[in-house]
C-alpha cells in the first residue's frame, strides 16, 4: 500500500502527525521504502548531509541486579557465580583507556544491585570526574536513578543534583522499554513505570541535564503501543526541550527468558526509524545504534531517517549478551566510510552534539 497523501503532505508542509497517522505508517501493508524516503525528507530538513558519530567506550559496573527483567540477559542475581562487581581500579582502568584512546565520552549503566549504598553509585562519578575531567560522564539510566532515590531515600532532584556536582555531564535514555503499563507487567513489573521515568527525565532537563530516550520494541508490543511510547516523549519534549536523541533499540531475545521469541526482520526495524524520526518533529537527532541493529542495517538507516551511527563503543555487554551479532568496536575510519558510503558527511560531535575538531 502506499502512502496516503495527506500524511505525506502533513510532512512535507512540517506538521506534525497525530497517532493514527504514526500508526499507520507503522503497519506492515505500507510501502516502508515510502515512509522510508519521507523520513529522510524530515532527517535532511533538520540535519542536512550531517551523520553524526563520537569516540566512546562502555562501562557497566554491575551486572547483578534485583529488576530482573524478563528481556535482559546481562542481568545476573546476587549470588550467581556469573555476577561481578567491578573494583574501584576496574573502574578507574575504564577510564584511563577511554581518555588513551581519545574517547569525549564514557557511557554508564548497569544493574540496580541490591546491596550497593548510594555512595558506591556516587563515588564512580566523583572518581572518574576527579581523575578524567576531560572525560564527559553520560551515566544511569532513569530506572537506576529511580533506584538511587529509594536506597537513598532522596528525591530525583537531590539525587540528581549529588550526581551533577560529583561530575556527571548527561544521561542516556535506558529503561524506557514501552511505557504501556500491560507491557511493562509482562516484561518488566518491577522496576520504575512510565510515570515514574518521565519524571526522572523532566526533573533533570529542568536541571539543565541533556538526555537521551530510547524504546525496546520487537517483543510483546503492538503497533500502537509504540506509537503511544513515542506521542508520549513527544509531550515530554514539548515542555522540557531537553532530549537529544531517540534511539530506538530493536529486541535480542537470546539468553533472555523470552528467547521463543523471534528476532524481527531488518525491513522492519528501518521502519521502526523512518518512523521514529516523522512521529518525533521535536527531537533533533534519531540514532542508528549499530550495536543494536548490526553495522549494515544501521548504515541503511541513515536513508531512513537517521542521523547519528553513535560511536566507536567497546565494551558493550548488555546487547552482546543479548545476542546481538555486533562486533564489539568500529574504528573511527570505519565509522566514518560507513556514513560516506551512504552519501553524508561524518562530523564527530561530542556529547551535547558540538563538533570535535582534532586538527
Ligand atoms: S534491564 Fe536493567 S533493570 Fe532490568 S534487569 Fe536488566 S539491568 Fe536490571
Amino acid at each position: 500500500m502506499m502512502i496516503r497523501s495527506d500524511i505525506r503532505d502533513n510532512v512535507m508542509a512540517g506538521r506534525r502527525l497525530s497517532a493514527e497517522e504514526g500508526e499507520f505508517l507503522l503497519s506492515p501493508l505500507v510501502d516502508p521504502h515510502e515512509v522510508g524516503e519521507l523520513a529522510d525528507a524530515a532527517r535532511e530538513k533538520k540535519n542536512g548531509p550531517t551523520v553524526y558519530y563520537n569516540l566512546n567506550l562502555h562501562l557497566n559496573p554491575t551486572n547483578v541486579c534485583l529488576y530482573r527483567c524478563k528481556f535482559c540477559a546481562y542481568s545476573r542475581d546476587l549470588g550467581d557465580p556469573r555476577g561481578y562487581v567491578m573494583s574501584d581500579e576496574e573502574i578507574l582502568a575504564r577510564g584511563r583507556e577511554a581518555t588513551e584512546a581519545g574517547c569525549t565520552e564514557l557511557h554508564i549503566v548497569g544493574g540496580a544491585h541490591p546491596e550497593k549504598p548510594f555512595e558506591w553509585y556516587l563515588g564512580i562519578i566523583r572518581r572518574l570526574h576527579d581523575s578524567f575531567p576531560s572525560l564527559h560522564l553520560k551515566a544511569w539510566t532513569a530506572v537506576e536513578i529511580d533506584h538511587f532515590t529509594r536506597i537513598s531515600g532522596r528525591s530525583i532532584k537531590d539525587v540528581l543534583q549529588e550526581f551533577i556536582e560529583a561530575g556527571l555531564g548527561s544521561m542516556p535514555g535506558g529503561g524506557a522499554e514501552i511505557f504501556d503499563p500491560e507491557v511493562r507487567r509482562k516484561i518488566c513489573p518491577r522496576k520504575a513505570d512510565a510515570d515514574r521515568w518521565l519524571e526522572v527525565h523532566r526533573t533533570a532537563h529542568r536541571l539543565g541535564l541533556r538526555t537521551n530516550a530510547t524504546m525496546l520494541y520487537g517483543h510483546v508490543e503492538t503497533v500502537r503501543q509504540r506509537i503511544d511510547h513515542l506521542v508520549r516523549l513527544r509531550e515530554l519534549q514539548d515542555g522540557t526541550g531537553g532530549f537529544q536523541a531517540f534511539v530506538p533499540l530493536k529486541f535480542h531475545p537470546a539468553n533472555t527468558l523470552m528467547s521463543h521469541l523471534r528476532p524481527g526482520a531488518a525491513i522492519e526495524d528501518l521502519r521502526m526509524t523512518a518512523v521514529s524520526r516523522l512521529m518525533l518533529d521535536n527531537f533533533d537527532h534519531i540514532k542508528a545504534y549499530w550495536i543494536s541493529l548490526g553495522v549494515g542495517p544501521a548504515q541503511a538507516a541513515l536513508a531512513y531517517g537517521a542521523d547519528d551511527l553513535d560511536g566507536t563503543v567497546r565494551h558493550e555487554r548488555i546487547h552482546h549478551d543479548a545476542g546481538a551479532a555486533s562486533p564489539d568496536t568500529l574504528s573511527v575510519d570505519r565509522l566514518c566510510r560507513l556514513i560516506v558510503e551512504a552519501g553524508r558527511e561524518p562530523v564527530e560531535r561530542d556529547s551535547l552534539y558540538r563538533r570535535v575538531d582534532r586538527k
